[in-house]
C-alpha cells in the first residue's frame, strides 16, 4: 500500500492590507518528495507524525509536497495558481497511490478562492475519484466548510492551543488511514456549523471555559463507535463566509451517535457562549498593574498577534513602557531597515532610531529613541522542546539588539517572527529570566514558551488587525447572525 502525503499551510488574514506571496512560503517551509522526510520526519508536526504512524503500519509513506507559510495577508492569486499547479504536477509523478493524508491548515484565503482549503481537497478529490481515501488533519483555528468536509473521508483537528499536539493527530490520521485501507473500520464524518465564534482570548485549551469544553469532548471521544472527534475554534480574522467555530465527529460507518455527540458539544457551547466572549484588559490598566506586580510578567500583544497573520513590528504597549519608564523589559520588532541602520554604526554607538510601526496605521508609530548598538545576530536558532507550530527551525533574518536609557531592550528582526520559542532570545545572547517584563505578540501560541520563566500574563486588548475585541473589523462575507454579533439568536444546531 502507498499513501501520499501533502501538506499545504497558511492562515491568511484577509484584514492585513497586505498580500502572501511565493516568497513567503519558500522562506518558512517548501519541501518537495524525500526532503519532507529528511526535514520532517522528526518535527513536532503533523507531517511527522503521518510518516511515523505510515511506517509503523508498513505501508509505503510517499512525501509528495509540503509547503507552509507564516501567517499573514490573503495569498495572492499568482502564488495560489503556482502553488497549485507545483503540487499537482508532482502528484502526477508519484505513480500510483492508495490514498492520500493531507495538512491543509483550514484557515487559508486566496484572492481568488476565499475557501482555498476547500477548493484544493476538492481538486484532490475530482482527480483521484471517490474509491481513494483522503484523510486530513486541521489547525484547531480552522473555518471549516462544507466543501472540506465532502471532499474527504475523514478531518481530525487539533485539540491543544498552543499547538503542540500536532505530531500525535498526525499519528491518529495515519492510523485511521490503516484501519479505512486494511478495510477494519468505514469512516463517515459529519459536521456541525454553530451561528457562533469563539473568542481568542478564550481559546486555550488549558484553561476555562475551553478546559471544561474539552474535557466533554474527551469524554465524548469514547463513545462506542466514534472515531475520531474535533472542536475547530475558528480564525475569526478572515472575512469570509466559512468563518465561525464548527464541530466535527467522525463514526464508524453511518451512525445517530455521530450526530449525538455532535448535538451535545454544540448545546454546551450554546449555553456558556457568554464565558467565551473576550474581555481583555485595557493597556493602560495593563501598565500600571506592573508597578504593583512582583512576578515575571507577560504582556500579550492581541493586536499584533504574529501567528494571526499581524505584521510583527506594533508599537503601542512598547510606548506604553517606555513612557512609563518601565526598567528590564523586553520587546521583538519588525524592522528591516533599523537592524541595517543600527549595523551601519556598529556595536557600542549610540544612535537614534525610529523603530517598528512601518507596515500600517494600525498597530502604533514608530517607537522613536536613542538606542545603545548592543550586538547583532544571524537571527537563526533551533528548538528541540514542542512549541506552538511544531517547528524546529527558525530564522528571523539578520538581528540587532539595542537597549534604551529605560530599561528597554528591543530586539530588531529583518524577518517576521512570531514568539514561539525562548531561543529567539537566548540565541541573540539574552536570558530571559534577566527581565521583569516581556511583550510576546500574541495571545495563546506563546504560551507554551514563556510559561518557562513568566508566571503573570496579561491579555491585552491593542488594536489592530488580530484585535480580540471583533466589533472593531467590518464584516462583509460573515454568516448573520452568529455570536457575538448577534447577541440574540435562534440557535437550532
Ligand atoms: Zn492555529
Amino acid at each position: 500500500m502507498r499513501v501520499g502525503i501533502l501538506c499545504l499551510m497558511q492562515e491568511s488574514n484577509t484584514f492585513l492590507n497586505r498580500k502572501t506571496e511565493f516568497h513567503h512560503f519558500e522562506e518558512d517551509l517548501f519541501l518537495e518528495g524525500h526532503e519532507i522526510r529528511e526535514k520532517m520526519v522528526d518535527s513536532h508536526h503533523e507531517v511527522g507524525g503521518f510518516l511515523e504512524g505510515l511506517d509503523a503500519a508498513g505501508f509505503d509513506a510517499v512525501p509528495i509536497f509540503a509547503a507552509r507559510a507564516l501567517p499573514y495577508g490573503t495569498i495572492c492569486k499568482q502564488a495560489f495558481d503556482q502553488l497549485m499547479e507545483r503540487m499537482f504536477l508532482l502528484i502526477d509523478q508519484a505513480g500510483p497511490l492508495d490514498g492520500y493524508l493531507v495538512a491543509p491548515h483550514g484557515a487559508t484565503v486566496s484572492e481568488e478562492h476565499p475557501d482555498a482549503d476547500g477548493y484544493w481537497l476538492s481538486q484532490l478529490r475530482k482527480k483521484v475519484g471517490t474509491n481513494k481515501p483522503i484523510i486530513g488533519t486541521l489547525d484547531l483555528h480552522a473555518n471549516l466548510s462544507e466543501r472540506m468536509v465532502e471532499s474527504t473521508n475523514a478531518l481530525i483537528g487539533y485539540r491543544s492551543n498552543p499547538h503542540l499536539d500536532q505530531r500525535a493527530r498526525g499519528l491518529e490520521a495515519a492510523s485511521l488511514m490503516a484501519g479505512m485501507l486494511r478495510r477494519e473500520v468505514h469512516p463517515v464524518q459529519q459536521a456541525v456549523f454553530p451561528p457562533f465564534v469563539m473568542n481568542i482570548e478564550k481559546q486555550c485549551t488549558e484553561l476555562s471555559p475551553c478546559k471544561e469544553l474539552y474535557g466533554l469532548a474527551e469524554e465524548l471521544r469514547k463513545t462506542p463507535g466514534i472515531l475520531s472527534l474535533s472542536i475547530l475554534q475558528g480564525y475569526p480574522y478572515a472575512d469570509v463566509e466559512e468563518m465561525g467555530t464548527s464541530l466535527i465527529a467522525v463514526g464508524d460507518g453511518p451512525s445517530e451517535k455521530t450526530n449525538a455527540v455532535l448535538q451535545e458539544l454544540s448545546q454546551h457551547l450554546r449555553e456558556n457562549r457568554e464565558a467565551f466572549d473576550g474581555t481583555g484588559v485595557p493597556l493602560e490598566e495593563a501598565l500600571n498593574s506592573l508597578k504593583k506586580e512582583s512576578s515575571r510578567t507577560c504582556l500579550l500583544d492581541m493586536g499584533d498577534n504574529v501567528g494571526g497573520g499581524s505584521p510583527a513590528d506594533g508599537t503601542l504597549i512598547a510606548h506604553g513602557l517606555l513612557n512609563h519608564q518601565i526598567p528590564r523589559s523586553f520587546v521583538c520588532l519588525y524592522d528591516p531597515e533599523s537592524v541595517d541602520r543600527a549595523k551601519h554604526s556598529g556595536i557600542g554607538s549610540r544612535i537614534i532610531l525610529e523603530m517598528g510601526g512601518k507596515t500600517d496605521d494600525l498597530h502604533g508609530p514608530p517607537l522613536s529613541a536613542e538606542v545603545l548598538v548592543e550586538g547583532f545576530y544571524e537571527g537563526v536558532f533551533h528548538e528541540k522542546q514542542p512549541r506552538h507550530g511544531g517547528s524546529t527551525h527558525f530564522d528571523q533574518g539578520q538581528t540587532a539588539v539595542v537597549s534604551c536609557d529605560t530599561g528597554l531592550t528591543v530586539m530588531l528582526t529583518s524577518k517576521r517572527m512570531a514568539p514561539f520559542s525562548l531561543e529567539q532570545l537566548r540565541s541573540c545572547g539574552l536570558d530571559p529570566q534577566t527581565f521583569q517584563v516581556l511583550i510576546a505578540k500574541g495571545v495563546n501560541s506563546p504560551l507554551a514558551a514563556y510559561e518557562e520563566v513568566c508566571s503573570n500574563f496579561i491579555r491585552v486588548d491593542t488594536p489592530g488587525v488580530t484585535a480580540s475585541n471583533l466589533n472593531h473589523f467590518d464584516y462583509q462575507h460573515r454568516r448573520k447572525p452568529m455570536f457575538p454579533f448577534e447577541r440574540d439568536l435562534e440557535w437550532n444546531i
